[in-house]
């Protein structure tokens, strides 16, 4: 490893000269990619700015899973535009998807963009800058071989707050039809178990309770390379670090998602309360055409065995419509399967082409005014579920991890003769995932990373609203 990345080295970090402004656009992947960003960039003096007027470097760190995100990044670039003619020594920068997928090209597009760098390149930034700032604009998006890919290792000083994003795979050895994921993170890499467990020690020695251990599909971890366990031995193995508070995962593919895994969710109670199980369609048709190598039926069995293993379990899932071929009996199948599935909440999106994928070769057949009212449709469905499964709550007490204040109230605080008492309001999250605010408990302090208990007492459309459980009952387990 490159010894101007090893973590928790701050003695060696300069003093901060200039800020980085990193706009991340797409899945948790990338949230955890910015991090590393920034985590390359400290020893070069760099500090993050939420600012990009004040920054020195402005990245965009991009998504191509659909068509939508890809045309942002264009739109943000000629946004940023101003800031460039006004300060030409500003360093204008892409990576990511977009960058793996384009690089060059991306430039040539683009006269006042500096720098493009793909998915495998982040440990690359600092000599990139250098090259940059000796002249000339440059594109890097070399694909590490297996052998050679090295995880950069997670630095706990640049995780915010109480819960942190861990990779433990990058790449995807599946081919969903409709997928560009193995094309611009290429195949996949796991990452050892020791690097695993160290990280998650470390994570938490820093404040960090909760962990998402992330992969494209984290079921197949291990199978890449002899790495001495599989995920169900890794789940385990992180379950058992003390002072975790609670452990997550993302995502499993339901082909991958067998009755051992399940089964961590009775066996492992340090598991969070949540799955998230793509579903995409409802009609083995469709099933079939996108390649996901599971039928509706075996679907419905892995829910059933993941709510026999955790009653309570919250399912998220991903839904796309108008997928080449879809008619409208797909459509209706997609429809019943949401409702026998229950879903505690979904991500659903209108079929776009991507390139490099073998659905881009079927014509794109549903037209886009169909897509939009399916996606209606499955939306509205989607609401009413939603609605009744977070009603269930209401009343209920739920143990919440505090993450920090409410966004709203973040720079609201009140004061009394002068003197700052803190947030309005706290947030943090149930078990199940669900989003809830609460006002500070009288006479107790509440520090981000504490358990609290909160009497549900409003449910609301996106989130929950209630009290902390008094008379001492409220505060379950903390770092305080
Ligand atoms: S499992 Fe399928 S949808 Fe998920 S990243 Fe891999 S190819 Fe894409």
């Amino acid at each position: 490893m490159d010894a101007a990345i090893q973590p928790g080295d701050d003695a060696r970090d300069p003093v901060p000269t200039r800020r980085v402004h990193v706009i991340t656009y797409g899945c948790q992947m990338n949230v955890h990619d910015t991090r590393r960003i920034v985590q390359v960039l400290r020893p070069l003096g760099f500090q993050e700015t939420p600012d990009p007027a004040l920054a020195d470097l402005v990245l965009l760190n991009t998504c191509s899973v659909r068509e939508k995100p890809e045309r942002k990044v264009l739109s943000t670039l000629a946004r940023l535009k101003p800031l460039k003619e006004a300060r030409p020594g500003l360093v204008l920068g892409v990576c990511g998807c977009v960058g793996q997928q384009h690089g060059e090209a991306l430039l040539e597009r683009v006269p006042y963009l500096d720098l493009v760098f793909g998915t495998d390149n982040i440990a690359d930034l600092p000599s990139l800058l250098a090259s940059v700032e000796h002249g000339g604009r440059t594109s890097h998006t070399r694909r590490m071989t297996h052998d050679d890919y090295r995880f950069l290792e997670a630095d706990p000083a640049v995780e915010a707050g109480p819960t942190a994003f861990l990779t433990i795979t990058k790449g995807c050895d599946r081919a969903c039809s409709y997928c560009i994921v193995p094309y611009v993170r290429g195949r996949e890499v796991s990452k050892p178990p020791e690097q695993v467990l160290d990280e998650v020690r470390r994570f938490v020695a820093s404040g960090v309770r909760e962990v998402t251990l992330l992969g494209q599909n984290v079921n197949s971890y291990g199978r890449d390379r002899p790495v001495g366990c599989g995920f169900v031995g890794l789940l385990e193995r992180v379950a058992a670090t003390p002072g975790l508070l609670r452990l997550r995962f993302v995502t499993s593919h339901p082909a991958d998602a067998d009755a051992r895994m399940m089964e961590c969710f009775a066996r492992l109670p340090v598991l969070a309360s949540h799955l998230h199980l793509p579903l995409q369609s409802g009609s083995d048709r469709v099933l079939a055409r996108m390649r996901r190598g599971y039928t509706i039926s075996e679907y419905l069995q892995k829910v059933e065995m993941a709510r026999a293993a955790r009653p309570d379990i919250a399912l998220s899932t991903d839904i796309i419509v108008g997928f080449p071929g879809e008619t409208s009996e797909d459509f209706q199948a997609t429809l019943k399967a949401v409702e026998a599935a229950q879903f505690d909440t979904m991500f659903s999106f209108k079929y776009s082409p991507r390139p490099h994928t073998a659905a881009a070769r079927l014509p794109n057949d549903v037209p886009e005014a169909e897509k939009a009212a399916r996606l209606r449709d499955l939306q509205a469905l989607q609401d009413e579920i939603t609605a009744a499964r977070m009603l269930r709550l209401l009343g209920r007490d739920e143990e919440v991890l505090v993450e920090g204040p409410s966004r709203n109230d973040a720079t609201r605080e009140r004061t009394s003769g002068g003197r700052l008492e803190g947030p309005v309001q706290w947030m943090g999250r149930t078990s199940t995932n669900y989003l809830v605010h609460f006002p500070p408990p009288e006479g107790r302090p509440v520090s981000p990373g504490d358990l609290v208990v909160v009497h549900i007492e409003e449910v609301l459309a996106h989130c929950l609203r209630g009290t902390v459980r008094g008379n001492g009952e409220g505060r379950t387990r903390g770092s305080g």
